[in-house]
């Protein structure tokens, strides 16, 4: 049975009524049930794009907090990328003042709507918190995340947040490349100090993946919009489809343009493929493209779609991330009858979100473990026809810490497909590292930064997120952009 929200709510109150009765010590707060998050049913979700976890009411957030002991040497700050003060909001939201929460957050984060959301809290900050370490199951931590957007969906929907101060003129300008979490998080940063600030963005919509990736029914676009228009109201200056390295080189920018310093954060949202027989079939994506067209050329909405939709009802994802868990949830809801991930592990040493994959499991994702992807068959007119899968079996630990996979021989089979989503991760973007002389790179195509300024190579030019990282996470690229705009800040300051 899925519980609805009205009765956890119903629940939550009750217990809320009684813990306030008394003064609670460790162990009572110990006692406490974890709150269970409220979700849409997966027999109705499966014919949606609404977002799926429906956000905790307010008596669960309350009781949440109430589980929070207030540990003296604050574990859980260190496993957070920019440190939030975690007790110090928790013990505002238990106290039901969401704004003081908010703003403490604030202090360190610029998207907690965001990260409340998409962090993988369980493998950092609730890793370390004293409770699930106590319970010796992660999952009985604290649920930061869910207290987090909590305060942060209540401050923004009863208009409590405030646009940051702008400081004074200070006559200098940045240019910001991209609009992703780490070009967001300076920009913001970078304007609160007074400079002119202008962003520069190669596609129709701003944001980066938390648009163009993440699903709507994981991260409802409105709330990225609306970080973005508290940046404009700031007076970032937003230039949209304007490709740098095409448009305008870093050159370019400082010559013609005039900046003093630039920002990188371009991401990495270059597909990679397996390069196996018949990758080049009709039917065959690349997540990145697969999920870019459902969510900024709306192909899940097709009386307004702006992309003609492959109808599909038997697809294949490869790969065991986040991403793959997206494509095969979003296959799910554009109409495949059977969605099967392939991947040649088991489902331990996957790399998702555990509750990305229950989410999945739920919504009646299959998941084909220990098998792996060996050719592509079309059919006569070179469509999508099957996919040769050969069994795995677990080896010894590879460098990587996870159990190397290795084939079975003489099991090849094929399974029938007509469609295919490939989903094995990406690489930087190479155009600025292409149209940039002397910028230092890694082989893989990341700029290599000094890691406590983002400073590159090049004097004036800073980089942060997944153009650094390799493909990461939202909060290590939003900490990212935020330490290089600390130091571009002192730069701009010397200048
Ligand atoms: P991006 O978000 O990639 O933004 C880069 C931006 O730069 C893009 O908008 C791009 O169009 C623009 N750009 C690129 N080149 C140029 C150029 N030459 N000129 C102008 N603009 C340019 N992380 C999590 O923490 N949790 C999750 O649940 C999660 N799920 C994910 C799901 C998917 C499908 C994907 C793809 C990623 C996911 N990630 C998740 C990873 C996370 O989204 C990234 O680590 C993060 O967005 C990186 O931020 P960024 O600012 O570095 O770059
Ligand atoms: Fe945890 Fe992420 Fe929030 Fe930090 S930003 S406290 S890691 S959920
Ligand atoms: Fe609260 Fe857990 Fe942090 Fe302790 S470790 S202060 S219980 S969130």
């Amino acid at each position: 049975m899925h519980p609805k929200k009205e009765q956890l709510d119903d629940a939550a109150k009750l217990l809320l009524a009684e813990l306030e009765q008394k003064e609670l010590t460790a162990k009572d707060r110990n006692q406490i049930p974890l709150q269970e998050m409220p979700s849409q049913d997966p027999r109705e979700r499966i014919f949606n794009m609404d977002e799926v976890a429906l956000g905790y009411t307010e008596a669960q957030v309350r009781i949440e907090a109430l589980r929070c002991l207030q540990c003296k040497t604050k574990p859980c700050i260190k496993g957070c990328p920019v440190e939030i003060d975690i007790p110090a909001f928790i013990l505002e939201a238990g106290k039901g003042d969401y704004a003081r929460a908010a703003s403490i957050i604030k202090e360190s984060s610029l998207l907690p709507s965001v990260c409340g959301r998409v962090c993988p809290q369980e493998v950092q900050c609730q890793l370390y918190c004293t409770v699930g370490k106590a319970k010796k199951d992660v999952e009985q931590s604290v649920s930061i995340g869910r207290i987090e957007r909590f305060v942060a969906d209540y401050t923004r929907e009863h208009g409590l947040d405030e646009v940051p101060q702008v400081g004074a003129d200070t006559g200098k300008s940045v240019a910001v490349i991209g609009s992703g979490p780490a070009s967001l998080s300076a920009a913001a940063d970078l304007r609160r100090e007074g400079h002119r600030v202008v962003m520069f963005e190669a596609l129709h919509k701003v944001g980066g993946v938390l648009v163009y990736g993440i699903p709507e029914f994981r991260l409802p676009k409105e709330i990225v919009n609306y970080e973005v228009d508290i940046l404009l109201k700031m007076g970032v200056e937003i230039r949209k489809n304007y490709l740098i390295g095409k448009t305008r080189t870093i050159d370019e920018l400082f010559k013609k343009d005039g900046f003093d310093a630039i920002f990188i954060g371009s991401g990495a949202g270059l597909p990679k493929f397996l390069n196996i027989e018949g990758e080049n079939s009709v039917g065959v994506f690349s997540a990145n493209e697969y999920l870019t067209r459902s969510n900024l050329m709306r192909a899940y909405d097709t009386n307004n779609a702006l992309t003609p939709i492959y109808h599909s009802k038997r697809v294949a994802v490869f790969g065991g991330g986040n991403v793959a868990m997206d494509a095969a949830r979003t296959a799910k809801r554009l109409g495949a009858e059977v969605v099967s991930v392939i991947y040649r592990r088991t489902e331990a040493e996957m790399p998702a979100r555990r509750e990305e994959i229950a989410h999945a499991k739920e919504e009646g994702i299959e998941f084909v473990f220990l098998h792996a992807p060996m050719r592509i068959v079309p059919d006569e007119k070179g469509r999508v026809e099957a996919v040769e899968v050969i069994r795995c079996e677990l080896g010894p630990e590879g460098e990587d810490g996870r159990r190397r996979s290795i084939m079975v021989e003489g099991t090849e089979h094929l399974r029938p497909y007509d469609t295919v989503i490939v989903a094995i991760g990406n690489d930087p973007n190479p155009l600025i590292k292409a149209t940039t002389k002397g910028i230092e790179t890694t082989r893989k195509g990341t700029i290599i930064v000094d890691p406590s300024t983002g400073a590159t190579s090049l004097k004036g030019v800073y980089a942060g997120g997944d153009i650094v990282l390799g493909a990461a996470t939202v909060i290590l690229a939003m900490g990212q952009g935020r330490t290089a705009a600390k130091a571009m800040n002192e730069y701009l300051a010397a200048l």
